[in-house]
């Protein structure tokens, strides 16, 4: 059986470590490989690398490092296949699905490499009789990123790109269900021709979190994951004076008016709950039918579900793939049990869903409820699962408050025709990404990805703009070069004259 080991210093190695755990192939239930679990001493030991590795690169020209993320986005467009074969393999999603998280990250190396301008400061001249001011922003350092399961390569890739193009060094500490895709990018990275110890790898669990959290040498920490880590990440990462980006979970709602196209909001709503099994931060989880749009949007709603069809991610007919984990199967039975037990109606029923070849394979369907509530457990809790629980409002007013009621404010969109109601909508909700009529607003990589509330811990959203902030800190210069001789400096406060 293959052991995944950490990348470090540009080799693969297993450095001090013993612990393991396994990684499955979701569509099958077999332990496909044991992926390495890093001891705090072996970040220390990645730490070390990267220190060493920024001296250089923290120092070199913006042309180098421009030309390395140019290489690195060809060598990304080249292994997509097989990229996207090794997301699908450890993590279930379809292939053609693990291709769209490829392209969506690649285009934040596309972003970085642009680099250039992204890092353009600011001049004034002639501030002052002889004086300009001007500003330039500089690496961090050595800086962290710890990423969940649900997207292997894009929310890598919404860090380290524009972390290591600003001139900073990275670890990267991946989800433990679903290493590979990253061991394969830092193998890119190095044929890209980075400097060795630019990009490491450092396969784990909380133990490698503490230590990344703890480690006196790292200067920042970006992490995506559920909200409780989220919050404990922020917590002691800031604690130990560092900076932190923190992105959280999400119950994204999905407003249908009653003016909207049924067939159309029904087909997007199937696509953004069910699509890649509903593991996404922006997948729709709650339907908002305002009105008589509730009777049509569920019939349509009911027949789609049923029509997608679940297979092993590998089979290029499959719609959808199995859940992550057996625990995260449970999960999404127990919470389609318990939406039925607490009133909700249950449309479609994934529960006792069986994958031909595939019996033990975490595969579970498509569930649609309707006339749940907001006591709830299938509405409270986030499933992250193929589950679509409709609620049932009356107004718009009851949507906009429906949603910015909720703990979560990460995506949501709004289905109609009408321009008046969508301005409305985009201006009252407390919500960081919102659609009209797109189910998955996901912001291009030229802007910046992060919701509100619970979704976002602290203050930072991540790529785009606020990347470059993020892994930057700013100079500001003030210059005289006289003309002619000065008079003698007054001791009172400088203004400008
Ligand atoms: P998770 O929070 O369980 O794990 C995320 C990372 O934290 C992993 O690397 C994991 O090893 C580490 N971790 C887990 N438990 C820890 C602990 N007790 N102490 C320290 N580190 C720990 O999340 P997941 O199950 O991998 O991913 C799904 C979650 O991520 C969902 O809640 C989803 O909404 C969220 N997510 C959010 C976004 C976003 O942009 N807001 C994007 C993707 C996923």
């Amino acid at each position: 059986m293959t052991t995944i080991e950490h990348w470090i210093s540009g080799a693969a190695t297993p450095a001090g470590s013993v612990r393991t755990a396994p990684v499955y192939n979701p569509a099958t239930g077999e332990e496909q490989a044991r992926v390495l679990l890093a001891e705090s001493s072996d970040v220390d030991g990645a730490v070390a690398a990267a220190a060493k590795a920024f001296e250089a690169w923290g120092d070199s020209s913006l042309s180098q490092r421009t030309r390395v993320m140019f290489a690195f986005r060809e060598l990304l467009v080249r292994h997509e296949d097989e990229l996207a074969r090794i997301i699908s393999a450890e993590h279930g999603k379809v292939v053609d699905d693990a291709r769209g998280e490829i392209v969506r990250g690649r285009e934040v190396v596309e972003y970085a490499c642009g680099i250039a301008d992204a890092l353009k400061c600011g001049f004034s001249d002639q501030v002052s009789r002889d004086v300009d001011v001007h500003d330039f922003r500089q690496p961090l350092g050595v800086v962290a990123g710890i990423t969940p399961f649900n997207f292997p390569i894009m929310v890598p890739l919404w860090m380290h790109p524009i972390a290591i193009a600003t001139g900073n060094t990275f670890i990267l500490k991946p989800s433990e269900r679903d290493p590979s895709a990253s061991r394969l990018v830092a193998e890119l990275y190095a044929e890209a021709g980075l400097p060795d110890g630019v990009f490491n790898v450092v396969n784990g669990d909380k133990t490698a979190v503490d230590a990344i959290l703890d480690h006196p040498d790292i200067a920042a920490v970006s992490f995506v994951g559920s909200t409780p880590i989220a919050k404990y990440v922020h917590e002691r990462a800031t604690a130990a004076g560092k900076r932190v980006q923190a992105l959280g979970g999400a119950k994204n709602h999905a407003v249908v008016l009653p003016d909207a196209d049924l067939e159309f909001a029904a087909n997007h709503l199937t696509a953004a709950a069910f699509g890649s099994a509903g593991q996404r931060c922006m997948a729709i989880s709650v339907g908002v039918a305002v009105g008589h749009a509730a009777d049509g949007l569920v019939k349509v709603l009911a027949r789609k579900a049923t029509e997608v069809k679940v297979g092993p991610g590998d089979d290029a007919t499959s719609d959808m793939g199995p859940v992550v984990t057996q625990a995260a199967k449970d999960r999404v039975v127990n919470a389609v049990t318990s939406g039925a037990d607490q009133g909700a109606t249950v449309l479609v029923d994934g529960r006792a869903l069986k994958v031909e070849g595939h019996e033990n394979g975490f595969f579970v369907g498509p569930s649609l409820l309707d006339h749940v509530t907001t006591e709830m457990d299938a509405y409270r809790e986030e499933i992250f699962g193929p589950v679509l629980a409709v609620v049932r409002v009356d107004t718009l007013d009851e949507a906009i408050a429906l949603i910015n009621t909720n703990p979560y404010g990460n995506g949501t969109a709004i289905f109609t025709g009408s321009g008046e109601a969508a301005r409305r909508f985009q201006r009252e909700v407390k919500v960081g990404m919102i659609g009209v009529n797109v189910p998955i607003p996901v912001p291009m990589s030229y802007y910046s990805f992060g919701g509100w509330k619970d979704s976002l811990i602290g203050d930072s959203p991540i790529h785009g703009p606020a990347g470059v902030q993020f892994y930057t800190r700013a100079k500001v210069v003030t210059t005289r070069w006289p003309r002619t001789a000065n008079p003698a400096a007054a001791l009172h406060f400088p203004t400008s004259n």
